[in-house]
């Protein structure tokens, strides 16, 4: 699925398409992240992996529902923090649904590399859809622009605590403390790879796997994208749609992220013109998982991309380790 930033951007150019000013942005933002704060989740426990997991198989219109008759029970309008979040909350699907077959198809390459290529090759989107908004303006470093605060704030870990009670989530823990160390370590993650600073390199550079090292790098965006390397298919080149058999594209990441940027305004727009939690939302954002495809989650083609990625981490890797032997921080 798309990285971080290009899901903020989306989020941004979708209000700016209705004419409609972002106001409460961090949590507007914070909603445009969706369910992949619960993935994030990886340091404190109990955790909302499985929850991640499971409303980005099924069941995301489903989810956004039971937030929206949150908010209608507390009185709270589409204007309100967490009604912003909840906005956020639905581009997320949208985009996720457009850009992931793209994504994976771009990155796969059989064996493991493409657990590390996959966010590897979202970073560098992330990169080119920034450079080309300049009227886009984001808080830098990154994490600025969804920080909460230290502890996620009571409201918004009532609403996730709501719908994921309704939306059939039991665990013997209380979903608060699920919710609040998945808010922490999405926190810690966007800070901690804000900047590939000395501290990170140390980090990266004491692990003796060399793969295991290319691995954290890949959560790091390079100063810039490898020149000659067409992360958005911009040449139109044929691509297989890794869910649907036998079904081609030559979509390139402008387009498929600009129709994304349309269907979320549009939903928005239908939605914005009631109260929260008056009506059912569900249908208007859709139960069918985020990677594009009715079908399962396995996809049935499985074919190396085409693009040059493997290259361009070695080469990057090999600087970087130049880099933290020349400062001495690997002992
Ligand atoms: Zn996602």
């Amino acid at each position: 699925m798309p990285s971080h930033i290009t899901h903020a951007l989306c989020a941004l150019e979708t209000r700016m398409r209705l004419n409609l000013p972002v106001i409460h942005s961090s949590w507007y933002i914070l909603g445009s992240q969706g369910p992949d704060m619960f993935l994030h989740n990886r340091r404190r426990y109990p955790n909302t992996v499985s929850w991640g997991r499971r409303i980005h198989q099924e069941g995301y219109g489903r989810f956004v529902n039971h937030l929206g008759t949150f908010l209608h029970e507390r009185g709270l309008g589409w204007d309100t923090p967490p009604g912003m979040f909840l906005q956020g909350y639905i581009t997320h699907a949208v985009l996720d649904r457009k850009l992931h077959p793209y994504i994976h198809a771009a990155s796969y390459r059989s064996g493991s590399r493409h657990l590390l290529l996959h966010p590897f090759l979202e970073r560098l989107i992330d990169i080119e859809l920034l450079e080309s908004r300049p009227g886009i303006s984001l808080k830098e470093p990154f994490s600025r622009n969804v920080d909460l605060g230290e502890h996620i704030p009571d409201l918004l870990t009532h609403m996730l605590e709501y719908g994921a009670e309704r939306f059939g989530f039991t665990s013997p823990e209380p979903a608060g403390l699920r919710i609040s160390n998945a808010y922490r370590d999405t926190r810690d993650l966007l800070m901690f790879t804000d900047q590939l600073g000395t501290q990170q390199l140390h980090m990266v550079f004491q692990r003796d796997d060399p793969e295991a090292r290319k691995r954290v790098l890949s959560l790091f965006h390079p100063p810039e994208v490898p020149l000659g390397l067409d992360v958005l298919n911009r040449s139109g080149i044929s691509w297989p749609h890794p869910w649907e058999e036998g079904v081609m594209s030559k979509e390139g990441v402008d387009g498929l992220y600009g129709r994304a940027v349309v269907q979320a305004a549009e939903i928005l727009n239908g939605l914005l013109a009631d109260p929260p939690g008056t009506y059912d939302i569900s249908e208007a954002v859709g139960n069918e998982n985020l990677n594009g495809s009715l079908s399962g989650q396995r996809p049935p083609t499985l074919r190396d991309s085409w693009l040059a990625l493997e290259e361009a981490v070695e080469i990057r890797y090999r600087e970087l380790e130049r880099l933290s032997i020349n400062d001495d921080l690997v002992q």
